[in-house]
């Protein structure tokens, strides 16, 4: 409830709870109290911090006074490696949004360590893992964190509360797997990692230059970050999973040989993830969206290239919960994998006359007469103007090794078609005006600059457009296909049967893939 009122409210996890405190633990009543008495009310009194009762290890992993007051997304998160609901026996389904990041790891772990147990399985109707490979999995993953894992037991069943913390065991035993199917099962493995590794260790690791310790687990929505991650894959706390050093841009030093990959969208916002990510030993990735992570996985071990491979996207998260079935196509599929440069280089140059400044939006009508083929869409752009290249002063000049941008005329003007004046679209962020005008207008009803002074924007179809802009749309229009992207630079997606139907092409009403 407290996150709950912090993410309403913004204030601090202390202040959240003493509101939830005065209120009884009502979250309507301490929204009205928190809008009350900082809208002219007598100030709050200043917030005792509580004594947190967490342990040491637990503090590596939350800001929570106790442990009754952790998120539940995290306290109820049993690690059952069958996912009954979506026909994936060796799925790990998630309850609640929070741990995604840190749950998709481990199952990429589970898929590749069937593939080394099982060769000749196929990971999607293989028996669920047996106890003695749980095991196997946990013992993996704590000897990476250290040559002398520890396990987590909990001396009051469900409760953290005094957890003790012992060898693991050196010998197969159920007991694993029965311990990580509780509800604190997420929880007991993580703390196990934390102990095997040393606290102090983590924190370290964990830790950017120069800023202060901030626990993995954060925020309003109390997501995991990728030090998890790096700990469940490497044994390593490290933060983030970019390609280079944030303090020089240099690139960082691989891990190899990595069992999975990660492709991420933090890559489109020009934040290439290392290499190694790129280049599993097995064909399993994990998938970051954004906010979200979810699996992509190919059923064998088998890594020979094809132009056309079908792969596995399982989402473990409700309601979207599903595992479906795609066919990847492109020529980059059969090429190495895409190796960053030694120096992060800009990739934004100075725009050009002509060039598309941006894309204004897709047609309306389009859009709404076939909403899932983006591709048979037209595209209203805004051409740069010379007002535009001088605001873009600061940028890099593009060189001459670059390739080109492709560059618009913009032809006259249609008459009979309401317009948009660009001269007041290029300032729309000040000053929240979009420059639309009837089509009886001749200067704009906004600024009252004439049609031919002001600029107008132009409507193209997708198919009249050079690949770049293809690529940007495609980009804006699908999350899945952007960070896919990101490893096979020309990949489709596509579905059915004989992979008949290319996503932005087809109506998918009539299909059954949800999870797009
Ligand atoms: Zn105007």
């Amino acid at each position: 409830m407290a996150d709950q009122l912090q993410a309403i409210t913004g204030i601090s996890t202390q202040e959240a709870s003493m509101y939830m405190d005065m209120a009884g633990n009502n979250l309507e009543t301490a929204v009205e109290l928190f809008f009350s008495m900082s809208s002219g009310g007598a100030p709050p009194p200043p917030p005792t911090p509580p004594t947190s009762t967490l342990s040491p290890a637990a503090k590596i992993l939350f800001d929570f006074p106790t442990y009754a007051s952790l998120p539940e997304a995290w306290t109820n998160q049993p690690l059952i490696f069958n996912d009954t609901s979506s026909n994936f026996s060796l799925g790990l389904p998630q309850n609640k949004n929070g741990p995604c990041g840190i749950l998709v790891s481990i199952n990429a772990l589970l898929l590749s360590q069937t593939l080394n147990l099982r060769p000749d399985a196929n990971l999607t109707i293989t028996p669920p893992p047996t106890p003695d490979e749980i095991y196997t999995l946990v013992s993996s993953i704590l000897t990476r964190c250290d040559s002398s894992p520890k396990f987590v037991t909990l001396t009051t069943q469900n409760s953290l509360e005094n957890y003790a913390v012992a060898p693991f065991p050196s010998t197969k035993t159920p007991d694993i797997a029965e311990s990580l199917a509780s509800p604190l099962g997420l929880l007991i493995l993580l703390l196990s990692m934390i102990e095997t590794r040393g606290v102090d260790k983590v924190k370290s690791e964990s830790s950017m230059p120069n800023t202060p310790f901030e626990p993995l687990v954060s925020g309003p929505f109390n997501l995991c970050g990728t030090e998890l991650i790096n700990l469940a894959i490497f044994g390593k706390a490290t933060p983030n999973v970019g390609a280079y050093n944030p303090d020089d841009d240099n690139k960082k030093v691989a891990f190899t040989p990595t069992p999975i990959g990660l492709i991420s969208k933090s890559e489109l916002s020009s934040v290439p993830v290392a290499d190694h990510w790129k280049a599993p030993t097995h064909p399993i990735f994990i998938v970051h969206g954004g906010d979200h992570f979810t699996l992509l996985f190919k059923t064998t071990a088998t890594n020979t290239p094809s132009p056309n491979t079908q792969y596995f996207a399982y989402n473990a998260l409700p309601p979207n919960r599903l595992l479906c079935s795609l066919t990847l196509s492109g020529s980059s599929l059969t090429k190495p994998p895409p190796v960053t440069q030694n120096v992060h280089k800009p990739s934004h140059y100075k725009i050009q006359i002509g060039e598309v400044e941006s894309i204004v939006q897709a047609h309306p009508s389009d859009k709404k007469a076939r909403p899932d083929a983006w591709r048979r869409w037209r595209y209203e752009l805004c051409i740069a103007n010379e007002k535009m290249v001088s605001d873009d002063s600061a940028s890099p000049e593009r060189p001459n090794d670059a390739t080109p941008q492709v560059k618009f005329e913009l032809g006259p003007r249609p008459t009979n078609v309401p317009w948009r004046c660009v001269s007041c679209y290029s300032t729309r962020f000040s000053t929240m005006c979009f420059g639309q005008n009837q089509a009886s207008d001749e200067v704009c009803s906004n600024c009252g600059k004439t049609k031919t002074a002001a600029g107008y924007t132009i409507l193209k179809s997708y198919e009249e457009l050079p690949p770049p802009l293809r690529r940007r749309i495609d980009r804006t229009e699908n999350k899945l296909l952007s960070v896919i992207r990101t490893r096979w630079s020309d990949a489709e997606i596509k579905f059915g049967a004989d992979a008949t139907y290319t996503l932005g092409e087809a109506d998918l009403s009539s299909l059954n893939v949800p999870c797009i």
